[in-house]
């Protein structure tokens, strides 16, 4: 009987080197520029109590209908975390750090299960900052500043950032209540899906991508007609910052992100370069009221989340950001039996030249076939006479200065020199 063979989950993928390096490579420019502006690296947990994120978005489909969540042994409700503001968040309740603000960034899986295609996977990557203890504008500028930036160091030019103030306490109430009736009055041309979100949120009815419901939404009444004089300064402040910073934006009035704990300030970046459906590459926003309905003292906050594999994806599309070299310095092939290759290697590494080796024993045609396709510039050969009498052989493989026979005791100098190291 054969043997089942699996696959990885619908949704879910393998990334194989080089692209898994390249990932790493993104995650490591997004930690240079977060430490360049102070942030400190937060590493929370994969899963959380369920109640987490229950808490932060009842009236969204992130949390009602992608969640994974399951009871584990003890009985208790689980989810692995769809996003990670949520967890940063209780962190922060939890830790009570003294020295605000307190500015925090991330990355890792996040799990969402919704219907997979390109761009949108069951598990996916993200790197993200949070700011929590000031509600400056001056943060909100920042923030969107460090996305901005990170972008444009990956080299992406095709990006658009998309702005909006969602309002706070001050004005949103008289924007739901004129919004809801607005909608109350043209429920009869949405759809029944936009119906039923206007029952539990008709903030997100805005958000609505259905075609028979853009009329209504065209008409709609706009929180950033309705801003308090307090959350329009606010905004204003937000708009010249990011002037001063020669950071182009659009205002998107009708921007409301998937998530309900959104105030003032929220805002996405999109990728020109990519399908309208999955353009979005980054967003994020104030979240001032989310510390306290995690149980904390009411602090504000603001921060975003970019998705990785969609970013790489806009630098395919862009032709920028490619997969870093994983070509060794150095191949040793070793014709006397592999056990000098293993001395070799061992010494090469330990002065920082990469070398990679032929095993098995196999003959020079084959182990230099090997060091062909691995593409190194140099190769070490040790044949019976070199190891006799104490030399290697190396061969410029790129077969501009042929190859020279050195003593064994100056390979690493020999080999630094001429990687210009
Ligand atoms: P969100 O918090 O939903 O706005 O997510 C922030 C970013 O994560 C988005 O702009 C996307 O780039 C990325 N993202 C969200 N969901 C997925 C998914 N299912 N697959 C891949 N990337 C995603």
């Amino acid at each position: 009987m054969a043997t089942a063979k699996f696959q990885a989950l619908r949704g879910t993928r393998d990334i194989l080197s080089p692209e898994s390096e390249r990932q790493r490579a993104l995650v490591n420019t997004f930690a240079e520029q977060c430490h360049l502006a102070g942030y400190g690296h937060i590493m929370s947990p994969i899963f959380e109590d369920l109640g987490v994120f229950l808490r932060v978005g009842e009236s969204t489909d992130v949390v009602t209908k992608e969640m994974y969540d399951f009871e584990d042994k003890d009985g208790r409700r689980i989810a692995l975390r769809p996003e990670l503001t949520a967890s940063v968040v209780r962190a922060f309740v939890q830790h009570n750090p003294p020295n605000l603000p307190w500015k925090a960034w991330y990355e890792g899986p996040q799990f969402r299960h919704e219907r997979p295609q390109a761009g949108r996977y069951r598990q996916f990557s993200q790197v993200g900052i949070e700011v929590l203890g000031s509600d400056d504008p001056h943060v909100d500028v920042e923030v969107i500043a460090l996305g901005w930036r990170f972008y444009e160091s990956l080299g992406m030019q095709q990006v658009t950032l998309l702005l909006n103030s969602l309002g706070d306490e001050s004005c949103r109430p008289q924007y739901f209540t004129a919004l809801e009736t607005y909608l109350r009055d043209r429920a009869a041309d949405l759809t029944e899906a936009a119906r039923e979100t206007l029952e539990k949120n008709p903030l997100r009815v805005l958000d609505s991508k259905r075609e028979q419901d853009a009329a209504v939404i065209a008409e709609a009444p706009l929180m950033v007609d309705h801003l308090s004089a307090e959350t329009a300064e606010h905004f204003a402040a937000v708009r010249s910052g990011l002037e001063a910073l020669g950071i182009p934006y659009e205002i998107s009035p009708k921007l409301v992100r998937g998530l309900d704990y959104y105030t003032r300030t929220t805002f996405e970046f999109a990728s020109t370069a990519l399908e309208n459906a999955q353009n979005a590459v980054g967003g994020g926003g104030r979240y001032d009221g989310l510390a306290e309905s995690l149980g904390g003292k009411p602090t504000p906050g603001i921060g975003f989340a970019l998705g990785v594999d969609r970013i790489l994806l806009a630098c395919d599309a862009e032709d920028t950001f490619p997969a870093p070299s994983t070509v060794p310095d150095v191949f040793v092939v070793d014709l006397t039996g592999g056990g000098e290759a293993v001395v070799v290697t061992d010494r090469l590494r330990q002065a920082g030249i990469s070398a990679d080796r032929g095993f098995d024993g196999r003959s020079m045609k084959a182990q230099m076939k090997v060091a062909n396709r691995a593409g190194s510039p140099w190769a070490v050969i040790i044949g019976e006479n070199e190891l006799a009498e104490g030399n290697v052989t190396v061969r410029d493989m790129h077969g501009e200065t042929g190859q020279t026979l050195i003593s064994s005791a100056d390979l690493v100098t020999e080999l630094s020199s001429r990687l210009g190291r």
